[in-house]
Order: structure tokens, then sequence, then C-alpha cells
């Protein structure tokens, strides 16, 4: 592949980066790391929703004006990342000038294409969900049943974008894989929805005041979704920028299943509005609980990655959350899952090869690794794995290869071996050696940290017994 642009989501700033944030980003890094070792021309998008009324209510709670609370905000994602070895090639924010600019451009194109409208909507406004909801959304109390409370009858003039013109282009392109998306069960149903005839959609709110005004009508506020969705194509320099013209359309949006319907329905109709090409496809992974239960604010169950990315180090959470759980599936997070996986894969796992290895290395052989062709041992190849986001399975064929290294070592007592017969002491150590490296390589996207650690020990011109890579947890 000549050229990788993926993307995750933009977070929206009314919350802190929590682990179900991390685990997307995480996920969408380990690719981008994959693609980028493969010498492919990749570019790796994350960023920070930051308009919209709740925007503006979360800022004047905190005190502070809207531009202060966005700043501290992303700011806040941006460190996340950095704490998990997340390395994103850029990070853009939808308050930024870059993006608002962009957004306007994409707006007039819309309004050319005749398929944005002027009409009244009456609905049931929830202010928690700055969205309008259905009677049939509603609690047995009528209330919200996300935010407890009952939505405002409101009549308002709104634009609307005549997304009931695009069913059938959208079956057509899902159908054929032109527009891909993933998994199955979120392509089943995408297309049952589309199939039961797709609506209007209001584009714009009046009396907005945190957002991007409608450039033909400025009492109209551009939806925080609109917004948010272009992001994707406003941090390529839309519309002349090298960038945009070398990586859109998107190879891969990675979204969670709850925002796909934005990403498999409207953004592609309107971009076909807009005469702007659709990105490849859209993978919608799965949620987790914790111990079993929805994460929430209310039940204090929110997990900061920055703390588990301090008290175990960014590798292990990365490797935790994608070794765990399956990608596309729904899995649970507990912190006693992780510390099993943290003692028993990586610490008695690769932590034990490795510190068995330089120490033998280092006591036997003076820390030298004999000059000997070592017996190449046939690895399975993981790399299609890793390209599909199997990383589950990527880390579970590595870690074969762990525990037979270890079971081998075990067997053959191989700590005996030195004295007892050298030659094939120094052939084991050259292959073992050899398997180390090969692993480490392996394991790069997704343990880069670890990955440096090993490749530094053996690189060294006298290998020494080497600090453990994963401590016995205090
Ligand atoms: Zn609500």
């Amino acid at each position: 592949m000549e050229k990788f642009y993926l993307t995750t989501p933009i977070y929206y700033v009314n919350a802190q980066p929590h682990i179900g944030t991390a685990y997307t980003t995480i996920a969408a890094d380990a690719l981008a790391r994959f693609y980028r070792l493969a010498g492919t021309q990749t570019f790796f998008l994350t960023g920070t929703d930051e308009h919209g009324s709740k925007i503006e209510q979360a800022a004047a709670a905190a005190g502070k004006t809207p531009e202060e609370f966005t700043d501290e905000m992303a700011a806040k994602f941006s460190l996340t990342w950095d704490m998990l070895d997340i390395a994103p090639d850029d990070f853009i924010r939808t308050t930024e000038d870059r993006h608002k600019k962009a957004v306007v451009l994409f707006l007039e194109l819309l309004k050319k294409s005749g398929k944005i409208y002027e009409d009244e909507y009456e609905g049931l406004y929830c202010v928690g969900h700055e969205a309008f909801l259905n009677k049939s959304d509603l609690d047995e109390n009528g209330l919200c049943p996300d935010h407890k409370k009952a939505p405002e009858k409101l009549k308002e003039k709104n634009w609307f974008f005549k997304l009931s013109d695009y069913g059938e282009i959208l079956k057509q392109r899902i159908l054929s894989n032109e527009f891909v998306v993933a998994p199955e069960s979120r392509r089943n149903e995408i297309l049952a929805f589309i199939d039961q005839g797709l609506e209007d959609v209001a584009i714009s709110r009046p009396n907005v005041k945190w957002g991007i005004k409608i450039p033909w009508d400025e009492g109209q506020t551009v939806y925080v979704w609109v917004d948010a969705l272009f992001n994707y194509i406003s941090a390529t320099d839309f519309p002349k920028g090298e960038k945009y013209k070398q990586f859109w359309p998107a190879d891969l949006h990675i979204v969670g299943k709850d925002i796909t319907r934005f990403h498999c329905i409207i953004w592609p109709a309107l971009l076909e509005a807009a005469k702007i090409p659709w990105p490849k496809k859209v993978y919608a992974h799965g949620f987790f609980t914790i111990n079993g239960q929805k994460i929430s604010k209310t039940l204090g169950n929110v997990i900061d990655p920055v703390e588990l990315a301090q008290k175990y180090g960014p590798d292990t959470v990365r490797y935790f959350l994608l070794r765990e759980i399956p990608f596309g599936q729904d899995g649970d997070f507990s912190i006693e899952k992780l510390e099993a996986r943290y003692q028993g894969d990586l610490a008695n796992g690769l932590g034990n090869l490795f510190s068995r290895v330089t120490t033998l290395i280092a006591t036997k052989l003076d820390g030298v690794v004999p000059e000997i062709v070592p017996t190449p041992r046939e690895l399975k190849d993981t790399a299609l794995m890793m390209a599909e986001m199997r990383f589950h399975e990527a880390l579970a064929r590595i870690w074969e290869e762990i525990s037979w290294a270890n079971r081998y070592i075990d067997e053959t007592k191989l700590w005996e071996q030195a004295e007892k017969n050298p030659k094939l002491f120094g052939e084991v150590i050259c292959s073992l050696v050899a398997l180390l490296g090969e692993i480490a390589e392996k394991l790069a996207p997704i343990m880069p940290e670890t990955t440096e650690k090993i490749r530094k020990a053996l690189a060294a011109d006298s290998i020494a017994k080497a600090e453990p890579l994963f401590p016995r947890q205090k």
C-alpha cells in the first residue's frame, strides 16, 4: 500500500479522557505504527470536538470561558496520549481556524448542491444530547433516559439536508464494498437502517453561540456533529493542500459502535452532495464494561488511563487492551484481569524469557553472544492479523513463541548446558537471541517501549544481566 490515512473519532471535551477513548486511540496508534514500519506513507489523525452548547455550559460550570475550558481539555487529551505512547501525526481541534475555514467551504459546497433547504421543525429537544429525541426514545416518565431530564418542546427554523435522497447509493456502495462497513454485524445494522427509509436531517440550529455559523444565515449555527465530522478533511488542508491530495480519501475511520450511523450514512451522503470522495472504510469497535458494569460517572467506575500508565507502564495498558478484547467485540475491563495478564503474560512470560537469556549470556558467556548462524525458528506471520486489526490473535501467536522458548529452556535445563555441552549451549543462545529479536520487531507497533529495551540490550557489545522488563508490582 502506498499511503494509509486513518483516524479516530475526535473526542468531545465535556468529559475527561477515559479507558474507552484510550482503547480506540491505542488501537489506531498500533495500526499506524504497523503501517509506518512497513514503509507505508502513514497519516494518523486524532483530535478534539470542542463546539456546542454543552461545552459552553460545562465551561460556565467550571467558571471558565469556553476558550479557556477547551484549551485545558484539549491539552489533557494530548498529554494522555503522550503518556500512553500514542503518536498521532496530527491533532486537530475544531476550534482551530484551519478547521473552521474548511467547514465553511464544505457548507458552501453543500448549499450549492441544492440538497440543503430551510424548514420549520417542532420536536422534543434534550439539552444533554444537544439533539431532538423521538417520543420512543423517552422513558416511562417522559424523561431522556440518559440525562434523566424532560426534553423541552421546541419549534425552530433549521437548515435541512436531503439525506432521504441517498439511500440507494449508500446501499449500493456498501453492498459492493466500494465503501466498507465492518465488522459484519455493524454492516448488517446499517443496511437494515437504510432499508427502513432515510429521513432528512437538520444540520443547523438557531441561537447556539459556541459553534460555526452557517455562512449564508448568521442566525444559525451548524450542528456540532456536522462540524466534527469534517475534521477528517480539514486536517488535510482541504481543498488545495498537498496533504489533501496525498491522503484523502481516508483509508480507515475507526469509530465506536455508537457513532456508526453518523459515519456510515450521514457522512458519506454529505460528501456525495459536496462532490468529495468517500472514505474507503469505517470500522466500528465494541465497548467494554468495567467489572461487568457500564462505564459511568455516577457509578464512579471511570478509569483514568494516565493512572494505569503510571502504575503499570504504557506498554502494559496497550498490551492488555489489545490482547484481552478481540477488536470489534464487546469486552470487560477489570484491574484483576489486567494484573493477571501483567503477572502471567508479561512478567512470567516475555519478561522472564528476556531476563533468562540476558542472564545466561552475562554469566556463562561473559556477555558475548557467540558468532554462530542461528537455526531459524519458523515464526508464524502476524502481519495480516495486524493489518486486519486482529491484534489479540497476533499477540496470542507471539506469546506461543514466548511460551515455547521458556519451556525449551526448562526442559533442556539450558543453564546446565554451558559446562556440559558448550557448543550446543552457544547455538541455542544464538537462536534464542534471534527469536527475542524477532519477537521485539513484531511487538513494535503494540509495545514500542518494550521493543526498544529488548533491541538495546541485545545490541550491546557486552550483554549484561538486564533490568526486569516488568518489575514485580508493589
Ligand atoms: Zn438526553
